[in-house]
């Protein structure tokens, strides 16, 4: 991709952390013709972000290597909470689950950045020849807007080779006296450096700029963003004076629960121990925010030898050492969400350059990604010319949604955390321990990503009043959700297990989803053995097959390989496998190719496996087992609509919506 005319290209992404990486893996999946730039000269190799969530992990088993990532990384099933007595003595005062049951096939485990990213990177080797261009960073950025809703490059940006930093600048940067790795320097402790970077690379002799044009941009930029300025994009919301530090240790201690997730407020101060993958443990240490003569610390004086005693203080009468530290860090703890998530629908702006909170609940790398994975086969979509520009609206309303979400969780659940514990009950000051674990529990829910719910658009046609209006006519289109309860619209679908027909091996739902870029047309089929249910099914496949259908009137161009239809049809039945043949449903739901015969993977059904026990999907869904639903699942396997069989009509209004008319059959 990056090997054709180099000054042009569909998408430019600017930062290559886990949110620029995310969006790359669909573009690399989608084959646009992308640049993806970072002003770093490697990749990071320790630190940041470890946390992963069940929704990530269902987001990489859609990419393919969720469970090869679920194998290596530490998982956490349960939190403990450490409490003064009466006495301020420390004790063991509670335990709950980490990851609530029953959400998701994955729970909440850790494995630092760098193996995240590499995992991401592998995967767009894999699918395309797109490559990081490490030391490139942009020193301009204009939007035409006379033409932002032509089919050009309406975004011009200059980017810069920066000069190679002398071995000396860069050891002297990331290492601190103990040669012990930090990144002090990229904390939110430490004034922004792109400005100076960049004067010293367009002072340095050798280095070069060239100007390019781009039909959109993402600022994938991290914290310090640079896009953002661009845009006129303002973080709005505080810094606190909390400040913690972070140590990425093997731990020597008697600590009795260092490999469980703990959450430990002392007389001394508060701690979260998180435990990873080869016996590390990170400690989120916090540290007093003034210093003897009542002034902000200074970030110079927090060294890992001082965290370690505050985490000695705190942990009193336990005691904590380490021979090994791979890296520490210090922040100060704010919550900030950007003004916009756009300018124009050309240039967005995602992760932690449009927000910003504290790193103790895991949710940094994990809404980052999410981000672009929300973006990233949208902007394919339109840059393929598959759909509407209006479909890229819905990024910043869906995403800015969640961010807002997010600050407002991590403003509680910090304030909580930094808080001194309550001594009693008058003591309105001190933190209510209880309200803790309330918030904790609560917020595991909303962290795990799962309970992502978008509102009404033109994608997500929930039911009750909705401003978007789908379809010809400007009738809104309403999905009908009390077909399927459990299915909620404008959330991702969960996932239960069923059979193949064909050869009855059990799946979950969600491993038949693969970010592919295709929408997903379940049809739950009911009873087969019903006639009147089946002449409904026989009837859809008539309506499906039919030169009107969305199904034959939007398609990629014949030249277009990534994908062969924009729609994947499923079908899940109620009836007892042994008592249903696959060759007798219509031919629509088990394609035959001369090439390759019948499509032996398209027809599923909810009945009890050999080895791995019944997954009641229907029940469990809500869906009445005779009568069945369609239920519409967009390419990020959230859900779009909910309808009858007889309801095509509907879901011809809503791909009209979404999809160009030129890719409309004659
Ligand atoms: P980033 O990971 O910040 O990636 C941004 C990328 O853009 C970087 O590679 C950067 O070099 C590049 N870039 C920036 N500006 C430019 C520019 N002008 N031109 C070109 N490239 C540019 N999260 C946790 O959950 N736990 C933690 O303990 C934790 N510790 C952290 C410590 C530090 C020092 C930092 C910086 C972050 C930490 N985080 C932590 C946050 C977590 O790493 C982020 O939430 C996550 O990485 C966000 O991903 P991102 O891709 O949006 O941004």
């Amino acid at each position: 991709m990056s090997s054709e005319d180099p000054s042009k290209v569909d998408v430019l992404i600017i930062g290559a952390g886990p949110s620029g990486l995310m969006l790359a893996t669909w573009m690399a999946r989608l084959g646009i013709k992308t640049r993806i730039v970072d002003k770093r000269f490697d990749r990071i190799n320790s630190g940041q972000a470890d946390g992963l969530q069940s929704r990530t992990f269902e987001i990489f088993d859609s990419l393919g290597f969720g469970q090869d990532i679920w194998r290596e990384a530490n998982h956490m099933l349960e939190i403990r909470f450490w409490n003064p007595d009466e006495h301020r003595k420390l004790y063991r005062s509670d335990m709950i689950v980490d990851t609530v049951p029953g959400l998701s096939r994955f729970q909440q485990a850790t494995l630092h950045q760098a193996r995240v990213e590499e995992y991401l990177l592998t995967y767009i080797g894999k699918h395309s020849d797109l490559k990081v261009e490490y030391g490139v960073m942009p020193e301009s950025l204009d939007i035409d807007t006379d033409n932002v809703e032509s089919d050009g490059y309406p975004v011009s940006v200059t980017l810069r080779n920066l000069p190679s930093p002398s071995p000396e600048s860069q050891a002297s940067l990331d290492l601190d006296d103990s040669k012990i790795p930090n990144g002090l320097h990229r904390s939110n402790l430490t004034a922004d450096t792109t400005d100076a970077m960049l004067q010293d690379a367009q002072a340095t002799d050798g280095t070069h700029a060239a100007k390019i044009r781009a039909k959109y941009v993402v600022g994938c930029d991290g914290a310090h963003s640079w896009t953002r300025r661009q845009i006129g994009c303002v973080m709005e919301g505080d810094h606190s004076d909390f400040i913690w530090g972070v140590l990425d240790i093997i731990p020597i201690t008697d600590f009795p629960d260092i490999r469980y997730r703990c959450a430990i407020h002392s007389a001394s101060g508060s701690m979260m121990i998180i435990p990873r993958e080869n016996k590390h443990v990170r400690l989120y240490i916090q540290v007093t925010e003034v210093d003897e003569t009542g002034k902000p610390v200074d970030r110079f004086n927090i060294t890992p030898s001082n965290l370690l005693d505050a985490a000695n203080k705190i942990l009193s009468p336990y005691k904590i050492d380490y021979k090994h530290c791979h890296w520490w860090t210090a922040y100060r703890i704010g919550q900030r969400v950007g003004s916009k998530f756009s300018a124009h629908d050309r240039v967005f702006l995602a992760g932690d350059a449009v927000h910003t909170h504290s790193p103790k609940a895991g949710q940094g790398m994990n809404i980052s990604m999410h981000d672009t994975y929300n973006l990233g086969w949208k902007v394919a979509s339109v840059v393929k010319g598959w759909a509407n520009r209006s479909l890229l609206e819905t990024y910043s309303t869906e995403r800015q949604q969640i961010a807002r979400e997010l600050i407002e969780f991590d403003r509680k659940f910090s304030h909580l955390f930094s808080g001194r514990p309550a001594e009693h009950m008058m003591d309105k000051e001190g933190v209510d321990l209880k309200t803790f674990k309330q918030v904790f529990e609560k917020g595991n829910l909303f962290s795990s990503g799962c309970v992502v719910d978008y509102a009404s658009s033109l994608i997500v046609t929930k039911p009750g009043p909705t401003k978007t209006t789908v379809g010809d006519g400007g009738i809104p289109l309403v999905g009908k959700q009390a077909l399927a309860p459990n299915i909620p619209i404008g959330m991702r679908i969960p996932s239960h297990k069923i059979l193949n027909q064909s050869d009855g091996r059990p799946w979950h739902l969600q491993e038949l989803l693969p970010s592919n870029g295709q929408w997903r047309v379940i049809v739950f089929a009911g009873d087969l053995l019903d006639h009147a249910q089946s002449l409904r099914l026989s009837s859809l496949g008539i309506e499906l097959g039919s030169p009107n259908s969305f199904l034959s009137r939007f398609r990629p161009k014949d030249n277009e390989s990534s994908l062969s239809s924009f729609f994947e049809l499923l079908t899940i039945h109620s009836s007892p496998r042994q008592k249903v043949d696959l060759l007798t449903l219509p031919e629509i739901f088990h394609p035959y190719s001369s090439e390759y015969g019948w499509d032996y993977d398209k027809v599923y059904v909810d009945d009890i496996s050999y080895h791995e026990g019944h997954g009641q999907a229907y029940q469990n869904y809500g869906i009445d087992q005779r009568k069945g639903c369609v239920v519409i699942v967009r390419p990020d396997q959230y859900v779009s609509w909910i309808g009858e069989l007889e309801d095509v009509a509907d879901m011809n209004r809503l791909f009209e919506s979404i999809f160009v008319s030129s890719t409309k059959l004659p």
